[in-house]
């Protein structure tokens, strides 16, 4: 469907048409790509892996079920306030891992490497008894897939914590500075110390890396399937 890019005052039936009024994870749909829909036609993480983890999807379907919601573009909206008053309402098209917004970001962002030319970041030959020095690396990481299964991995250990109460005891509140009054008690998803999933693994490199080294600056990029 090809709309127009929506205004302040756009609803959202007029981009992705009517509310089906399903909300939960159905496997039971004539057709599949509605399973992992939400009620306006938007493709949703927690439903595709819903149907991957419990259902009856294979690594195809995830494939095809992320180029369907890479393919929907889906919009945001920041109100710009001065003294609590909204001047002004934007609306616009979100970055999606994949999308033309998303490659206007990364070339913005990595612009400044065209401008660089041939650099010389290490070459063997520097390499002496003490080791080598370089100001750039490239690390490939890789997993072992015995150290947790797939679930796991991808979802994490989940621990249900309570928003300002560090033993977990909604009635012995212990805000830190900054918590907003109106979300202490609020429960929220965590993942475990230790947790095995990939992002929580991947956090604990990137700070294991600053402990060693300071200052470092990473770029990710994901390899493709
Ligand atoms: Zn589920
Ligand atoms: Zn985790």
């Amino acid at each position: 469907m090809v709309v127009a890019y929506p205004s302040p005052g756009t609803f959202l039936s007029s981009i992705y048409g009517d509310t089906t009024g399903r909300r939960g994870f159905d496997p039971y749909l004539a057709d599949w790509s509605d399973s992992i829909k939400d009620d306006r036609g938007r493709v949703r993480l927690h439903k595709a892996r819903c149907a991957f983890l419990e259902g009856p999807f294979d690594f195809g379907d995830i494939t095809s079920a992320y180029k369907m919601w890479v393919a929907c573009a889906e919009y945001g909206k920041i109100n710009v306030k001065k003294d609590g008053v909204v001047l002004e309402t934007i609306i616009s098209k979100l970055p999606k891992r994949g999308n033309d917004i998303y490659r206007w970001k990364m070339k913005r962002r990595l612009g400044f490497l065209e401008s660089l030319g041939d650099s010389h970041f290490f070459d063997p030959k520097d390499r002496n008894l003490h080791g080598a020095k370089t100001r750039m690396l490239f690390i490939t990481l890789t997993w072992d897939p015995k150290t947790c299964d797939l679930e796991t991995a991808w979802s994490g250990r989940k621990l249900e914590k309570v928003v300002g109460c560090p033993d977990n005891d909604p009635y012995n509140p212990s805000p830190r500075k900054g918590t907003k009054p109106e979300n202490v008690g609020d429960h929220y998803q965590s993942h475990v110390k230790g947790c095995p999933c990939v992002s929580c693994r991947y956090n604990r490199f990137t700070t294991a890396l600053r402990m060693k080294f300071g200052r470092v600056k990473i770029f990710r990029n994901f390899e493709a399937f």
